[in-house]
């Protein structure tokens, strides 16, 4: 039977890796629907190739352009736009899977909309459960839905516990494995260039979250997702820098045992393995050659120097208002930073003293965590343009 997909975030890394799974696959997938910011070209040339029933574009004003453009290649995609578009993108009829691969808080509407309406959700977008990760799961819950980590590291932890009858009990602490990111060896962050931060050593990545794991704030993020994710608190948690990022994580048990996933870093493994779960599919990753790995090594994360990670430890000890704040300042602050105005060792300044100036509140709903997540950004906003920050 052909199963239907729905592809938020299609333009991006992990929505080509997804494509790339998907046409390995052609008689058990169907593209249903599509999704893009800006890149229109990218877009029409996706549903050139996949025929999707819908195709949406975030800016309602070039709607009519992609309709256009469509009808002028002769293929037969509805087009939409917007916050209407990307709702109806993640509920679409035709497609019960949904790969949540937008980068940013911007994704966390539509990744809500599709666990609402019970769909098996494959989940890129880390900012959504960072910043709403008590609404998003309950929201599996009522939805019926499903929710699978397509993050290596969550992917490797989903695979470590399958064996677990009993996780509160048996399990005595995660793991999560940093790569440590381009600049765990530099000495001086002073003149690091956003070309610097996002040649990546080990993974080719969207420009976003190369930033994120050059401050290691990727694995803040990612031990809030986890936390969320497998319902551990932050003191099981831990993270060791794994520079070769051939364990993608570990589970360790109360026996003794320490379970790893292991395998070459290709996101398209854990893309393979949330659409195939419970079977296992082929992903064109290449096979892991221990001998030409040779060694794996393990070091302590150096917190003095990348504050980040620690700065998110912080504010998941602190609660929902707090990675919230976190997650929306970051968001600015990386993006400042790759328009050349922010340093980058100012971006974990940036962090640090918006959540110094954020308020407390209850987040009981998905206004709730917008208001919070729009009143940040303001304040990492000013903080940016302040010159005494930068
Ligand atoms: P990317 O920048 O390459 O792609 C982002 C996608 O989101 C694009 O299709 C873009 O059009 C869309 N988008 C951006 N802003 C949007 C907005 N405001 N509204 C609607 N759509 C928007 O990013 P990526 O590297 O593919 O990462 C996507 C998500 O997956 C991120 O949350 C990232 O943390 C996570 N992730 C990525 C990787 C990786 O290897 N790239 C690994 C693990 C997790
Ligand atoms: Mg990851």
């Amino acid at each position: 039977m052909t199963r239907g997909l729905s592809l938020l975030g299609a333009t991006g890394s992990i929505g080509s890796s997804t494509l790339d799974v998907v046409a390995r696959h052609a008689g058990d997938w169907r593209v249903a629907a599509v999704t893009a910011h800006g890149r229109l070209d990218a877009l029409l040339d996706i549903c050139s190739r996949f025929v999707p029933d819908l195709a949406v574009i975030a800016d309602p004003a070039r709607e009519a352009e992609l309709r256009g453009a469509l009808r002028s290649r002769g293929v037969p995609t509805r087009a939409a736009s917007g916050s209407d578009g990307l709702r109806a993108a993640a509920q679409i009829d035709s497609a019960d899977t949904v790969v949540a691969a937008i980068v940013g808080a911007a994704g966390l509407p539509p990744t809500l909309a599709a666990a609402a309406g019970g769909k098996r959700v494959l989940l890129a977008n880390k900012e959504a459960i960072v910043c709403a990760g008590d609404l998003l799961m309950r929201a599996v819950r009522e939805g019926g839905a499903q929710l699978l980590p397509v993050d290596s590291e969550h992917s490797a932890i989903h695979q470590c516990l399958a064996s677990a009858t009993d996780r509160q009990r048996d399990v005595r602490r995660l793991v999560l494995t940093a790569s440590g990111g381009p600049f765990r060896t530099r000495a001086d962050l002073e003149a690091v260039t956003p070309e610097q931060a996002c040649a990546h050593p080990n993974w080719v990545m969207g420009r976003k979250i190369s930033v994120d794991s050059a401050t290691l704030m990727n694995k803040g993020l990612e031990v809030i997702e986890a936390s969320w994710l497998f319902g551990f608190a932050p003191d099981m948690i831990d993270v060791v820098v794994h520079p070769q990022s051939v364990i993608h994580s570990m589970v360790e048990f109360r026996d003794g045992s320490v379970v790893a996933q292991l395998g070459t870093p290709d996101m398209r493994t854990p893309i393979a393995y949330a659409l195939g779960y419970p079977a296992r599919i082929d992903s064109g990753a290449a096979r892991l050659d221990f001998l030409a790995v040779g060694n794996l090594t393990f070091e302590k994360p150096d917190g003095r120097r990348f504050p980040c990670l620690p700065l998110a430890y912080d504010a998941l000890r602190a609660g929902p208002s707090a990675t919230i704040a976190l997650n929306a300042a970051n968001e600015v602050a990386v993006e400042a930073f790759l328009d050349r105005r922010l340093p980058f060792k100012s971006i974990a300044v940036i962090i640090e003293e918006t959540l110094q100036r954020s308020v407390t509140s209850a987040v009981r709903e998905v206004a709730d965590v917008l208001d919070l997540d729009r009143a940040a950004r303001e304040t990492a906003d000013r903080l940016v343009r302040a010159p005494a920050v930068a």
